[in-house]
């Protein structure tokens, strides 16, 4: 996939197949979050032996569906949530040794593991380590404690505290961080001092998001009932616009619209998304696309664990598909490449019309088959990805 041990150009591929595994649970909800989990304490989940136990029946009811995953490479898993670092690194482990008792791997696989603050240590990082784990996101978001009350976090002082230290001394080379911008409260300056204490600790890989408003959360209900404010959309804008900026100054890349990366660290699983490559999604609240068709399990462990597989698999369309992800890379990718691959005639002239306006009015670069965009697109992006998708 690499072309340079620079900037990267993505480009279709055709062999590999990328693995998700959705834990569910955590110590508490939070307040802002749409994805399928449940907080349960500090405990650990009642029925961590019998899920991991439905994750191999999952994975083999999906390879019996698509026959033709086992002629594919696994070259990334992706252990998400949730909070994975709640469930026990044995039960990782026994994972992927059923994975790889099943599949065939990539010589170097990217398997990747998200930590929470509360469970991060150099023991947690060191077992991981040992068990063939090589890459590690932790979900820090802030690092003010008012910020993390805001956002209905469980906030574990001592880890908050030495998370830097520990990830700088990580075992693990490939390390990265979430963190949250415009959150009400939250001062410019107090999110670009957290920035900047994980830029000097040059750490690989920055996730950086805005706080959104996602429907049926606690949060939008707390902004409904005038107990909360909403997200800080002129500073959020503010912020995105500098970014790019104040990240390359440090040596990173900037690669997808929320997404930096030292030369080499980017994350191959999610470039998997962006780059319409296949993936399996397993566990509850999962979702996966191969052959040209997608599905999702349902958002509640207790049912997953009962149920059959779900066989329900709707087909893709790819044109709608290229336009929400591939669209979102700010790495110079292929596109020629991809258009031919995945488009029919009527589709790619639309494409390759919108992309010739884009290029005229400025806000990319066409060069020798491949497409960048530039900064000048960032904020108008939501409408770009609208005009060629429809
Ligand atoms: S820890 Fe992460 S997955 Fe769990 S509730 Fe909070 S944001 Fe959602």
């Amino acid at each position: 996939m690499k072309l340079s041990n620079k900037e990267s150009i993505w480009q279709v591929r055709n062999s590999y197949l990328g693995v998700y595994v959705h834990f569910p649970y955590c110590f508490k909800k939070c307040d802002y979050c749409d994805f399928y989990s449940e907080g349960i304490g500090a405990a650990p989940a009642n029925d961590e032996k019998s899920l991991f136990q439905s994750y191999k029946k999952e994975i083999l009811d999906r390879a019996n569906h698509f026959p033709e995953i086992r002629k594919r490479t696994i070259d990334t898993v992706f252990f998400g949530g949730g909070t994975p670092s709640k469930a026990s690194a044995k039960h990782w482990k026994e994972l992927l040794d059923f994975l790889r008792s099943e599949f065939s791997f990539s010589d170097n696989p990217e398997i990747s593991i998200e930590v929470n603050p509360e469970d991060l240590s150099s023991e947690l990082l060191a077992e991981y380590n040992s068990i063939g784990i090589n890459r590690v996101n932790v979900g820090v978001q802030t690092l003010e404690k008012k910020g993390l009350e805001f956002l209905g976090r469980h906030y574990d002082e001592v880890r908050y505290h030495s998370l830097v230290e520990v990830l700088t001394n990580s075992p693990i080379q490939r390390v990265g961080i979430d963190l949250m911008y415009g959150i009400p409260g939250v001062a410019k300056e107090s999110f670009l001092s957290d920035l900047s204490l994980f830029l000097n600790a040059n750490l690989p890989h920055l996730s950086l998001y805005s706080l959104t408003l996602e429907k049926g959360t606690q949060y939008s209900r707390d902004v409904s009932d005038k107990k909360k404010g909403e997200p800080e959309e002129n500073l959020q804008s503010e912020i995105l616009t500098q970014l790019p900026n104040i990240l390359k100054e440090h040596g990173y890349l900037w690669y997808e619209v929320s997404n930096y990366a030292k030369p080499g660290f980017e994350s191959l699983h999610n470039l998997k998304y962006w780059t319409y490559e296949p993936y399996l999604g397993i566990g509850p609240g999962a979702h996966g696309m191969i052959a040209g068709h997608r599905y999702g399990n349902p958002r509640n462990a207790n049912l997953y664990q009962k149920k059959e597989t779900s066989n329900k698999y709707g087909m893709i369309d790819p044109s709608t598909e290229l336009s929400l992800t591939l669209f979102r890379l700010f790495s110079p990718f292929r596109y020629l490449d991809f258009i031919e691959t995945y488009l029919d005639s009527k589709t790619k002239s639309k494409y390759l019309k919108t992309i010739e306006g884009w290029e005229k009015k400025g806000l990319c670069s066409i060069e020798n088959e491949v497409f960048q965009w530039k900064p000048e697109a960032l904020l108008l992006l939501d409408d770009l990805i609208l005009e060629i998708s429809l």
